[in-house]
């Protein structure tokens, strides 16, 4: 059985704890690996160790820093093939949709080589006689990442890139579900010349993350995962005088105007709806046309669409569409939960709990599955999925559609598809969404631009990536000075009108 590690001062290194999780191939329901699970002991040691190396990567000017993040860049496209398979064999996405996990993490990378310009203070000039001010941004030391299974290289890339292009040091503890690509990134960021130290990945469960929570080093800690373990988080965080950000779990909406062309919509939801299994915090999991007629024009084309959907192994290439969920306990409960939508009167218009794929018997694989007439008050339209299921809620009218999306306690992602500009402006403005698609059903953001849900889909102050990230990831600090040549008054004692 294959050992895996943790990787830290620039080495893979064995766990010591004991404990271990099982690592599966999901398209084959077998174990492939184990993952050592650290304990507070071995989290303190790195942390320690990071905490020496900061001091020096701190130092390094914003530019150098940025030239490793470049040189990064080029291993990463450089392995992307690679990178792509170890995913696709732990995670089950198909090996495209792996590719797409880490080029969107890669172009978080190549927006933070612009360390330099994102790191620029701010100065004035002779605020007084001889005395200039200004403001620095500076590092914060030691943060911390804890990053969902569903993107194992996009989102520790996101986490890690503006962390260190700010000049800290950075802890990742990534999923124990599909460890092996955030090891791998390590790998390829100590060939990039990331000194030792600088980042550490520490493996592990629940007893790595209090760690993290409950170490005085550690300053600023982003996660992402699921709400109720990002609304813990930011709580143990925050009362240990941390700067937290988390980002949680969703159900997205999207509304279908009866104006909207509805192939197009049709496309965009089977796209968005069963990508990667739905394992997606951006995936659209409730489909919501206005109107009777919208909505029984929106199954019609549906359901074809659904029928030609082909799931299968990563090893299929560019012909599958999507592959297994994660583990098996994440199978039994999206079946479970398709029961439970039967059993509360939703209408099963495509079941697909009966997949079956030959060779492939043990896998976690589930065929897509479509309701219609869901209605609020059930748990299939509360709790998200996570899953190739799609929900579709009839509205009468556009307000009631706005209303459903503005009601659920999440607030990740949200689309409307319309012809006419003043209802999609009119949506934009109103809805309390973070991230909003026009006739683009997963609008997440690039780069450049801050990524983050609001209600129970993100907690803390700032985005992830973009310029949010540069402000998350290092504190403010303003000097204001003046020479000796400017200090003729003796003594004073009352603030100085600067007239
Ligand atoms: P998860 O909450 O189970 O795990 C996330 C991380 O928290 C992992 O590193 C895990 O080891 C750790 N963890 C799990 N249980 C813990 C506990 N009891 N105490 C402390 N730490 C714990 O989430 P997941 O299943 O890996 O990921 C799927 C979830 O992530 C979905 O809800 C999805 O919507 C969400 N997600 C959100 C975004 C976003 O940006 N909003 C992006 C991707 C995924």
């Amino acid at each position: 059985m294959k050992e895996l590690s943790h990787f830290i001062n620039g080495q893979h290194v064995k766990g010591t704890s004991g404990r271990f999780a099982d690592v599966y191939n999901p398209a084959l329901g077998e174990v492939q690996a184990r993952v050592p699970l650290a304990s507070k002991a071995e989290m303190d040691a790195a942390v320690a160790a990071a905490a020496q190396a900061q001091v020096k990567w701190g130092a390094t000017n914003p530019q150098r820093r940025g030239r490793v993040l470049m040189e990064f860049v080029r291993l990463l496209n450089r392995d992307m093939d690679k990178l792509a398979e170890a995913l696709s064999r732990e995670h089950g996405k198909t090996l495209p949709d792996a590719k797409g996990d880490v080029q969107r993490g890669l172009e978080v990378i190549e927006f933070c080589i612009g360390a330099p310009h994102l790191l620029k203070g701010e100065f004035t000039d002779s605020v007084g006689p001889g005395i200039d001010m200004y403001s620095m941004r500076q590092p914060l030391g030691v943060v911390a990442g804890i990053t969902p299974f569903n993107f194992p290289a996009m989102i520790p890339l996101w986490k890690m890139g503006p962390a260190l292009a700010c000049g800290n040091a950075f802890i990742l503890k990534p999923s124990e579900r599909d460890p092996s690509v955030p090891l791998m990134l390590a790998e390829l960021l100590k060939e990039a010349g990331l000194p030792d130290g600088v980042l550490q990945v520490v493996n592990g469960d629940k007893e790595a993350v209090d760690a993290i929570l409950d170490n005085e080093t550690i300053q600023a800690i982003g996660f992402v995962g699921s709400t109720p373990i990002a609304e813990y988080i930011y709580g143990r965080g925050c009362s240990n005088g941390k700067r937290v950000q988390c980002f949680g779990g969703a159900k997205n909406h999207m509304i279908i105007m009866p104006d909207a062309d509805m192939d197009q919509a049709a496309d965009a939801l089977v796209g968005a709806g069963y990508g990667a299994a739905g394992e997606r915090c951006m995936a659209i999991s409730v489909a919501v046309p206005v109107g009777d007629e919208t909505a029984d024009r929106l199954i019609e084309k549906l359901v074809p669409r659904i029928e030609k959907l082909k799931v299968g192994p990563y090893t299929a290439g560019a012909d599958v569409d999507y592959g297994p969920l994660v583990t098996a306990q994440a199978k039994e409960r999206v079946l479970g939960l398709i029961g439970t939508g039967v059993e509360q009167g939703a209408e099963l218009v495509v079941d697909g709990r009966d997949f079956n794929l030959q060779g492939y018997e043990d896998g976690y694989f589930i065929g897509p599955s479509l309701f219609d007439r869901v209605t609020p008050d059930m748990d299939i339209y509360k709790q998200e999925i996570f899953g190739p299921v799609l929900s579709q809620v009839r509205a009468k009218t556009y307000e009631e559609a706005l209303g459903y999306a503005m009601d659920h306690e999440y607030g990740n992602g949200t689309a409307i598809f319309t012809r006419d500009g003043d209802t999609a402006r009119d949506f934009a403005a109103r809805v309390n969404v973070g991230m909003i698609g026009i006739n683009v059903p997963i609008p997440v953001p690039l780069a450049y631009h801050t990524f983050g849900g609001w209600k129970k889909s993100g907690f803390g102050d700032l985005n992830q990536h973009g310029p949010d990230s540069f402000r998350f990831y290092t504190r403010t600090k303003t000097v204001t000075s003046r020479w000796p040549s400017g200090m003729k008054e003796g003594g004073e004692f009352h603030f100085k009108q600067m007239d």
